[in-house]
């Protein structure tokens, strides 16, 4: 089961970091575009209406799941007698298509839908695991073809060599791996259905591609190992900053775990905390000398959040980041099951720019002074919220005079 469904990045700085890799990567053009689709989406905000495409969509173009992770909302062991796919089908109760793979003739479609939009950032990612659909390296090939930035999230374990190849020849930008462990011993305990020999497979499959890249002097695509901490596997945060430096990875990301009624028992307790409050920073400083970047800060902040319980930001997921279900629903965000339009049924752009949409953003950019979450949407310790306390703060000099009436609440510290 893919367990994070964003990116490595703390979303609030999604916008900044993008166009920080544009100009890295990128030629001047593209850099022109994307800083325009980037002050059209903010310029969308202010005005409360949608101007242009999102800045990036999450495709889960597979929702059932080889793995059983114990702390997963979907797939999850804990959630006796339910199977992956029965799981990921109940997300889609509403509906009579209860496909758990997506069509690819659905995806194609889409994507040429999404590019017309403005947005270049896609990521396959969301409540399955993507290496499982028979057409990945194609999808990848068609977004690139597009001029679109593509993420993968993947659990790792069907990350072959040959597969990597094919990857790398796809022109794949980033690959995100959620690891969740940083030594073999606690691998089976967090993913339920694999033994602990997995994870020596994964690291030696990722050492194979930082080897293969060096030899066909490429940098991409780029690695990012991802972690949910919970009690099981707390203690490895140095460990984990270890393993990426041992494949050559980017980037750390660091997130505490979000339990339901079925999985509390993993939560970070008092003990746990206290170590990570020692070990994160020694992490981060070890990932510092080695160029590997991390998000200490974020996971604190998320955990204070998650503490506190209240919400304390508007949301501007409905100008930034749809969520598409492997039966072709257009849901809010990531985690919300409120669907806003069917791509067997419809194009993206036709579903994009509905006005009916508007209800739900409204909603949104008030979810602060209400407390009332997004109809179908479970906005209490939602991750988003930091990216849009980020982008609240600055917003705010001109979301004051555009009519917004609360001042942004501080950031949360750690
Ligand atoms: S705050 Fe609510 S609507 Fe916004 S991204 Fe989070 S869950 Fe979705």
């Amino acid at each position: 089961m893919v367990t994070y469904v964003g990116r490595f990045h703390p979303p609030g700085r999604a916008i900044l970091y993008h166009c920080k890799g544009t100009i890295l990567h990128h030629h001047k053009g593209r850099v022109i575009s994307d800083y325009w689709h980037s002050a059209k989406i903010m310029a969308g905000i202010l005005a409360r209406r949608v101007l242009t495409g999102p800045h990036s969509v999450q495709v889960s173009i597979v929702d059932a799941c080889n793995y059983r992770c114990v702390m997963c909302w979907e797939h999850s062991s804990e959630i006796e007698g339910r199977g992956a796919d029965d799981l990921a089908r109940d997300y889609h109760a509403t509906k009579k298509n209860k496909a758990t793979v997506m069509d690819y003739g659905v995806y194609e479609s889409f994507v040429r839908s999404l590019r017309k939009t403005g947005t270049r950032d896609i990521s396959f990612a969301g409540i399955g695991e993507p290496l499982l659909h028979k057409r990945i390296v194609d999808a990848v090939v068609l977004a690139k073809a597009l001029d679109m930035q593509v993420w993968i999230t993947t659990n790792g374990s069907l990350l072959t060599p040959d597969l990597m190849k094919e990857l790398t020849r796809a022109g794949l930008d980033d690959i995100n791996i959620s690891l969740n462990a940083g030594a073999a011993g606690e691998y089976g305990l967090v993913h339920a259905n694999q033994d602990n020999s997995r994870f020596n497979q994964i690291m030696e499959n990722l050492v194979w591609l930082r080897e293969y890249k060096r030899r066909q002097a490429v940098g991409f695509p780029r690695v990012t190992l991802s972690h949910v901490i919970s009690n099981l596997n707390s203690h490895r945060a140095v460990e984990m900053m270890e393993c990426a430096v041992r494949i050559g990875a980017i980037a750390v990301s660091y997130r505490p775990v979000d339990t339901c009624a079925q999985t509390s028992r993993f939560s970070l307790g008092t003990e746990e905390r206290e170590t990570l409050s020692r070990t994160l920073p020694a992490a981060a400083g070890l990932g510092n000398k080695n160029g590997i970047s991390s998000n200490v800060d974020t996971f604190f902040q998320l955990l204070a959040l998650r503490d506190a319980g209240n919400i304390p930001s508007p949301c501007f997921a409905g100008w930034l980041y749809p969520f598409v279900l492997a039966n072709g629903d257009v849901t809010y965000c990531c985690i919300s099951r409120e669907v806003l339009g069917n791509l067997a049924e419809r194009s993206f752009e036709s579903i994009w720019f509905d006005p009916r949409r508007r209800e739900l953003d409204k909603t949104a950019i008030r979810i602060h002074k209400t407390q009332k979450p997004v109809s179908k949407s479970r906005c209490r310790g939602c991750e988003l919220t930091l990216s849009n306390q980020r982008i609240y703060n600055r917003l705010w000099p001109l979301w004051g005079r555009a009519g917004g009436t609360a001042r942004p609440a501080s950031n949360y510290q750690g």
